[in-house]
């Protein structure tokens, strides 16, 4: 076994120590090396409530899938660390007397989904991603990252503070009817009293994808999904195990725990910013909005070492394994995130076929899942919304349209008759897709730049 550089672990206080440690594992070769490091040199105690956790948003890249699959094993047979796989999910409940559906995460096991031989293994086709957009009715985009606060941040919140009440398995949520209890003129009523503005057909129309989606979460033991599972955590608890399902994650008997993130020396920004949130008071509002736990604190442990891009590299180039795609090709996360910048994008979809060449078959692109570009240009136009421009800026309304999508507003020419409209000012992934195939070898001047979108933090 090759030993990892050392890291160093600095705690704020020496109690820190003996809080349960929860690895927020991103998928990339950074959070990769931590995990590793932490593990060779003992620094992960199943007993003491520690875990991994990724969040699978369902539009990584199969590469990606391919070296979390592996970290996982390591983990857990090697070093008999539980590893987490979750996934946002919705289900069907009533609330207040109205019935909704409420959003939660499920547990999915570290091998690929299949409807018939796996159907509880991870999704990789987008599924996650669309029933999110389709639960909240409109895209993310670069000024409001929805995708980050529910797809990960949420969902993190959710499985600790099941994780945490240290039972076996997770709670059943949604109701016991066959049948989904949605009625369409409820929910556009309860669309509109909430201030929603979309008219009912294309109010339903978006909703149809979530209401595919499974009516409940089931209940799932941590055994089924982890080689590990919360047995050691249980053991070690004993009779101090807690009543409830759910331990508060918020609030002044908020659960405390360290949680180690995988930022880089060569990051300072990212890392002052972090640092800065153990500062803010437990329950402040400014701490929540950063979608920190009140009884959270946050290690860099890399970054406290002086460990940063080659040090990363150099490690894996040593390993038996390492991720299988170029470390300058820019696919971790959601292979074509807006937050990426346009020039990224562009570089990204001329090469698709290059880099694919240079992978074996089964982990690379799959055309119409979210490592095609295609399938964020049909999630685009299907979900974009398109609505009046309310001021033109001299207290008249407005001739034009705006259409928001994952870029933000784009102005469109006036309203459509029976001609599309004309656009003005154009950045989606149609057109982005159009200039990338069109002009490979040119930078698309007009466009945006890359932006940290903080999914790792
Ligand atoms: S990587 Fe990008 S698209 Fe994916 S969750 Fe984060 S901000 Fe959203």
């Amino acid at each position: 076994m090759k030993k990892s550089a050392k890291i160093r672990l600095e705690y704020e206080s020496p109690e820190h120590r003996r809080l349960p440690h929860v690895v927020k594992f991103s998928g990339g070769r950074s959070s990769g090396l931590l995990l590793m490091a932490l593990l060779e040199q003992g620094r992960l105690d199943a007993e003491r409530g520690d875990v991994v956790v990724f969040n699978n948003t369902t539009a990584e890249h199969p590469a990606t899938y391919e070296f979390v699959r592996r970290c996982t094993e390591e983990c857990e047979v090697k070093y008999g660390i539980p590893f987490l796989w979750t996934e946002y999910a919705t289900y069907e409940d009533c609330s207040n007397g109205i019935w909704r559906r409420q959003v939660s995460y499920r547990l999915a096991k570290p091998t690929p989904y299949n409807r018939a031989s796996n159907p509880f293994g991870y999704r990789f086709s987008g599924e996650v991603f669309e029933e999110m957009i389709s639960q909240q009715g409109f895209l993310p985009s670069r000024h409001s990252r929805s995708c980050t606060s529910l797809l990960k941040l949420g969902v993190t919140v959710d499985f600790l503070s099941e994780w945490f009440a240290a039972k076996g398995e997770t709670l059943r949520l949604g109701h016991h009817y066959p049948d989904s209890k949605l009625d369409d003129d409820d929910l556009h009523r309860a669309h509109r009293a909430a201030g929603g503005k979309f008219e009912r057909d294309v109010f339903l129309k978006r909703k149809e994808y979530v209401r595919s989606r499974s009516l409940f979460r089931p209940a799932q033991r941590y055994c089924d999904y982890s080689h590990i599972g919360s047995a050691p955590m249980m053991a070690a608890r004993g009779d101090a195990r807690s009543p409830w399902d759910f331990k508060p994650m918020r609030g002044e008997s908020a659960v405390e725990f360290v949680s180690l993130i995988g930022l880089r020396a060569d990051e300072p920004r990212r890392v002052a910013r972090v640092k800065e949130r153990n500062e803010l008071d437990r329950d402040s509002s400014e701490r929540r909005s950063t979608g920190l736990c009140d009884g959270e604190m946050i290690c860099t442990p890399l970054a406290d070492s002086g460990i940063g891009k080659e040090e990363v590299k150099a490690f894996w180039e040593k390993r038996d394994f390492d991720l299988r795609l170029p470390s300058d090709a820019n696919l971790s996360n959601c292979v074509y995130c807006f937050m990426k910048g346009t020039n990224t994008l562009q570089k990204i979809i001329a090469n698709r076929r290059n880099i694919d060449d240079g992978l074996p078959e089964d982990i690379r692109s799959i055309d119409r899942t979210p490592s095609d570009i295609n399938w964020w240009v049909d999630i685009e136009e299907k979900y974009k919304r398109v609505v009046d421009k309310r001021d033109s800026g001299r207290g008249r309304s407005s001739p034009k349209q705006v259409a928001i999508g994952f870029w933000g507003t784009e102005t469109l020419s006036d309203k459509p008759t029976e001609q599309p409209a004309e656009k003005i000012s154009i950045i989606d992934y149609r057109s982005l897709r159009a200039r990338s195939l069109s002009h490979a070898s040119e930078e698309v001047t007009e466009g945006y730049e890359a932006m940290p979108c903080d999914c790792t933090e």
